[in-house]
């Protein structure tokens, strides 16, 4: 990594849970909350009911933060290191509409952004270009979260590269507040659908990119091959109740099949490299993973923030997102 040592370790895919603390209007309902973190990678539901059922009761990952936790720490001890991964890396935030992905997966990249320029000051040996781009993945079509205009973008095949995306808006960045503005043009850009479109970002998935090109100053503009580059990818998921909730008719149930689509297959995927990485993976079958399968395969770095609403109201979501969770494990 740019901090520690962990190039080229075989390692298996990061999954940290993060449960929410319960909102105002949930306290006003005097929401009930079952789910306990009794360590920091054990998380329990207490219920005597459920002890009944004969369900598990208790889940284990490699980090669980309990409601009180900042996103800071779940930064810090969770996804800095792979962030900062010279090798690339992705990090989800994965969990049902109003779990706090968007929450959480902002305050990462704000810190992973920060951590990233505070390298390149320390590093004055090395040239710097650091590029952003974001796209929008709904009913698998993909947007431009950084252009005005809505047409559709197509994934091409490069025989170098692996799977492109056509015409894609693509910032060099002059410094960090170029990219917190960038991003507030990406939130923008997201809430023009969502009154249109009845809430599009529960239903869409987000991928905000930065590339970090480098090369030794000396010799700069001399040698090629001294580039190197890696990406780092953020990626909000679409509420994870649409890949298991039944829906009826329509736009509805295409918008279902499409969002199962993306999210089944990236748990497919997940559980693949999870299981060291080897035999065939079937990034093909959606955008999602499609797009990501550079960021996914080889020595890149992933990690999967799971997010739970706390209220026992929300507790069947919770639970088949910790199953989503134990697979990726
Ligand atoms: P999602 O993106 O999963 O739909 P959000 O990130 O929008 O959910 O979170 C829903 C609401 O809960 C927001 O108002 C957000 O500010 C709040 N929230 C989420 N996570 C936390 C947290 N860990 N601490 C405090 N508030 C949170
Ligand atoms: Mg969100």
């Amino acid at each position: 990594t740019l901090q520690g040592s962990s190039y080229g370790k075989e390692e298996k895919i990061l999954v940290l849970v993060r449960l929410r603390p319960l909102s105002d209007k949930e306290i006003a309902r005097a929401e009930v909350v079952d789910w306990e973190c009794i360590n920091s990678t054990t998380i329990l539901y207490r219920n005597s009911l459920q002890e009944r059922s004969g369900l598990p009761t208790a889940y284990s990952f490699d980090r669980v933060y309990r409601g009180d936790c900042t996103t800071r720490e779940v930064y810090e001890e969770g996804t800095k290191d792979i962030a900062l991964s010279v090798v690339g890396a992705t990090i989800f935030a994965y969990g049902q509409t109003s779990s706090g992905k968007t929450y959480t997966m902002n305050g990462v990249t704000e810190y992973a952004v920060a951590d990233i320029y505070d390298y390149i000051k320390r590093h004055e040996e090395r040239a710097f270009v650091l590029k952003f781009s974001a796209i929008e993945i709904y009913n698998e079509v993909v947007r431009d979260l950084l252009s005005t205009d809505n047409t559709p973008l197509r994934l091409l095949d490069d025989p170098e590269r692996g799977t492109i995306i056509e015409k894609l808006t693509e910032e060099t960045l002059r410094d960090q507040n170029h990219l917190r503005e960038l991003i507030s043009i990406c939130e923008a850009q997201r809430q023009v659908g969502e009154t249109s479109l009845n809430e599009t970002s529960s239903r869409s998935h987000q991928i905000l990119r930065l590339t970090i090109e480098s090369s030794a100053r000396e010799f700069l503009g001399k040698d090629k091959s001294t580039t190197l580059a890696a990406s780092v990818n953020f990626v909000d998921l679409a509420g994870s109740e649409r890949a298991s909730q039944a829906l009826s008719a329509g736009q509805r149930l295409k918008e279902g099949c499409h969002i199962n689509r993306s999210l089944l297959t990236l748990g497919t995927v997940i559980r693949k490299l999870s299981k060291g990485r080897s035999g065939h993976v079937n990034y093909r079958d959606s955008k999602l993973t499609r797009i990501l399968q550079p960021a996914l395969g080889g020595n890149a770095r992933t990690a999967i923030i799971c997010t739970l609403s706390p209220s026992r109201s929300h507790v069947e979501q919770s639970r088949n997102t910790l199953l989503f969770a134990c697979c990726a494990k």
